[in-house]
């Protein structure tokens, strides 16, 4: 459906930049790369940034009942979101960004997305 252009950092990139734009008052923006073959030596998971520039995937809004899925396709060197179900003209697309509260207990963004398997907050 869409392709996800962004940054692709690792787990400890990805902690730092939270810290980084916490303070500067943006909410992260990212999804975990679905796929465990993208791991550095450390063994670090891959996430994909677009908080700061994307395409227009980073406008895609979250939601805890998301219409769309991440999928790696092309060697995984390309990251898509395809429909997770038939969506109909006219419906929002969203995603699921993936926050972990474990990783972040400090910070909490309550989700608005109405859903009924809503979470109640972001992160
Ligand atoms: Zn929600």
């Amino acid at each position: 459906m869409l392709e996800c252009v962004g940054e692709l950092i690792p787990t400890p990139e990805r902690d730092r930049r939270t810290q980084r734009y916490l303070l500067q008052g943006h909410i992260p923006v990212w999804d975990i790369v679905p796929d465990d073959t993208l791991r550095n030596a450390a063994g670090d998971v891959f996430y994909l940034d677009f908080t700061m520039f994307g395409n227009v995937s980073r406008f895609i809004n979250h939601s805890c009942s998301p219409n769309l899925k991440v999928l790696c396709v092309l060697d995984n060197s390309r990251i898509v979101y395809y429909a997770n179900e038939e969506i109909g003209s006219g419906v929002e697309l969203t995603c699921d960004y993936n926050y972990h509260r474990v990783d972040h207990p400090e910070q909490v963004f309550i989700c608005y997305c109405q859903s009924q398997q809503c979470d109640k907050a972001l992160l």
